[in-house]
């Protein structure tokens, strides 16, 4: 283990749960892409840091069969680069989020940590029905993505644990991302949208973000697409799971409508 002033960066899993258990109110660090926005603007003055970086349990990326599992610390640019094939709405979302520099240090974890309702990551987990395995030195839990995310940047995590990664099914048939916001690139979503479908075996999943306090999986919608309905009962499985409020970023209706557009657009994409 690394110990600089006032930070630890443990070279293994068991070292950093061990910091954690020991110290919870050191500030866990991945890629500090969100971290740094509340130190820059003098709401956050961390004392002391627990980072990830050096944790290579958490940079792995493992596919066994059917199944993928993602480390919390692998990075959006990688996800954008190495999951185009197993899992290309995941790697679609990766590449709209910030720029370059932006991917090459958030993480999936990070992202999974901070909880945003914009979070780009989190639909597409939603509709992939995503499992976080998360741990501490009491032992490992494996909590499904609808449980992990209880608020808007809230989660189920305790105070001495970290997310180890996600386990996901590698999914056949045709599968996309989508988000709006105020320009095409480096945008916050106002909403976004995953689905994916395999019409030969029936399985189908749809996520949403951005309108309602976490991303959600939309079950309805699903079965809408494996059984061939219509891209207007489609699009009213969508909009009738979301919940928005208005806020600095848009107004609810503007994110109702705006996620309508998108479903319907997907529902096309998607035959
Ligand atoms: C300019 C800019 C543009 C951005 N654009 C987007 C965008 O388009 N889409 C998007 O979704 N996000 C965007 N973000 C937000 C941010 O980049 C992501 O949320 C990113 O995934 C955070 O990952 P990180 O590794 O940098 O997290 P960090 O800042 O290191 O940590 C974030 C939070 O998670 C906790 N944490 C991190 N890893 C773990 C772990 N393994 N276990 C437990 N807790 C952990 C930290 O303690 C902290 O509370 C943007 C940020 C910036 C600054």
């Amino acid at each position: 283990m690394i110990s600089t002033d006032g930070a630890v960066l443990p070279r293994t899993l068991a070292a950093a749960l061990a910091v954690r258990a020991d110290d919870p109110v050191r500030t866990v660090v991945a890629g500090g892409t969100d971290l740094m926005v509340g130190v820059n603007a003098g709401r956050l003055r961390p004392s002391s840091w627990l980072s990830l970086r050096r944790v290579p349990e958490l940079q792995r990326i493992e596919r066994h069969g059917s199944s993928l599992f993602v480390g919390a610390c692998v990075t959006f640019a990688r996800i954008e680069r190495e999951l185009v094939d197993t899992a290309p709405a995941l790697a679609a979302a990766a590449r709209t989020v910030g720029s370059v520099q932006i991917r090459n240090a958030a993480t999936i974890g990070g992202n999974l940590s901070t909880a945003s309702p914009a979070g780009d990551s989190l639909p597409v987990l939603a509709c992939y029905h995503a499992e976080v395995e998360v741990a501490s030195v009491r032992g490992t839990r494996i909590v499904p993505i609808g449980e992990f995310l209880v608020g808007p940047k809230r989660t189920d995590l305790g105070a001495d644990e970290l997310v180890v990664g996600v386990h996901l099914r590698r999914t056949t048939g045709e599968q996309a991302f989508a988000k709006v916001g105020p320009r095409a690139a480096m945008v916050i979503a106002r909403c976004s949208l995953a689905a994916r479908v395999d019409r030969t075996t029936g399985d189908a999943g749809v996520g949403i973000g951005a309108v309602a306090p976490c991303a959600l999986a939309v079950p309805a919608a699903a079965e809408i697409l494996a059984s061939g309905g219509s891209v207007d009962d489609f699009v009213a499985a969508v909009v009738s799971a979301a919940a928005p409020i208005d806020d600095l970023r848009a107004p609810a209706a503007y994110r109702h409508h705006a996620l309508a557009v998108l479903a319907r657009r997907m529902h096309g994409w998607l035959q």
